[in-house]
């Protein structure tokens, strides 16, 4: 493995922004990623609409050509991969970066497939690899999952869908559509303010109208097979079940971050500690890009607002040339 001058973690859309600049800046680089490209996107739910219009999630100042105002995953999956050509990045796939450790003034970056010296590391891990779990009996079942990925699935069959932001509310809209009987478990008084405004409505009448079933106020207690226990204001119900869709977030590998020796807040959000402006951590060389810089805060950064993160962080390391 060659030395090089940076390498990246993750291969989303902010990790290939990362190496776009460093190419453009003359630096040898790699991208590595642990699973296919833009493996979060990859993995969304088939039929997923990006809550971005199509401007705001380009990168490397190549257009993303839509014919909806905001994208479909699949129009994504198609970007970046046409961006990643185009530019011919160097990206290395379904390698997982295990270790980075500093030698000196180098680092070591060890993955599933070998061993990388590098000047500079940024993590552009993101947070869709862990989820947020309930801690409840019954969540390991097989009957139950934290990604959604495709409504047929679930047709003519009795489906929970815990909690009620964007992800749920799709899946909710989606699964009822292809015949399920659906239920939602509600932790909170009402849908998420953060739901698509063009969204909100459709759940809400569904609900109203009863097409849809809404406990809010509530928590599942306990998942069994064939069956759920859910805590709501008037007391703990019984309700028949065949499967559950938690969707109840997502969160950074902080295990990971703290491995690599960034350090995490004290505070409830884990902010994994960084300068806003130039993204190096508290470990100098070691910089953070995208949205794993949000901590539990997930809904801080996204595409639009990330992206720079990438130009930040190249015109720092040239500076200290
Ligand atoms: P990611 O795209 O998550 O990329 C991280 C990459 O790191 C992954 O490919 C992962 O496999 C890799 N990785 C992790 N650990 C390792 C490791 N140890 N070794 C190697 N590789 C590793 N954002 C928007 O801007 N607009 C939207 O409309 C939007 N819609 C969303 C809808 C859903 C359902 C979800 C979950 C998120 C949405 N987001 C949206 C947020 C979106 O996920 C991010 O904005 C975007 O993916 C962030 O890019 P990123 O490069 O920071 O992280």
């Amino acid at each position: 493995f060659p030395e090089l001058d940076i390498v990246v973690i993750g291969a989303g859309p902010i990790g290939l922004t990362c190496g776009i600049e460093a190419q453009k800046a003359g630096l040898t680089y790699v991208i590595i990623d642990k699973g296919a490209l833009v493996n979060s996107l990859y993995n969304y739910p088939v039929t997923m609409t990006f809550f971005s219009t199509s401007e705001k999630l380009e990168i490397g100042g190549v257009p993303f050509i839509s014919d909806n105002p905001k994208p479909r995953r699949n129009e994504a999956l198609e970007y970046y991969r046409r961006v990643t050509l185009k530019f011919s990045l160097n990206v290395r796939l379904f390698e997982e970066v295990l270790q980075v450790q500093k030698t000196g003034e180098r680092f070591q970056v060890q993955t599933s497939k070998g061993t990388y010296s590098a000047r500079k590391v940024i993590i552009s891990t993101g947070f869709y690899d862990l989820p947020a779990l309930m801690n409840i009996p019954g969540e390991e079942l097989p009957h139950v999952t934290h990604y959604y990925k495709d409504p047929h699935y679930y047709a003519l069959q009795k489906v929970v869908v815990v909690g009620a932001s964007n992800s749920s509310v799709d899946a909710a809209l989606e699964t009822y559509r292809k015949g399920a009987e659906v239920t939602m478990v509600v932790r909170g008084p009402e849908i998420g303010r953060r739901v698509k405004y063009w969204v909100k409505p459709d759940i809400e009448n569904r609900i109203k109208e009863g097409s849809i079933n809404a406990h809010f106020n509530s928590t599942i207690t306990e998942i069994r097979k064939g069956e759920i226990d859910i805590q709501t204001p008037n007391g703990k119900i019984t309700i028949a079940n065949d499967f559950v869709l938690a969707l109840t977030g997502y969160k950074p590998n902080f295990d990971l971050l703290r491995k690599f020796g960034v350090q995490l807040s004290e505070v409830e959000k884990l902010y994994p500690q960084h300068n806003p402006e130039t993204m190096e951590t508290n470990q100098p060389g070691l910089y953070l890009a995208g949205v794993v810089c949000g901590g539990m805060d997930t809904h801080l950064w996204f595409i639009e607002n990330s992206r720079d993160h990438a130009e930040k962080i190249v015109q720092h390391i040239l500076e200290q040339r």
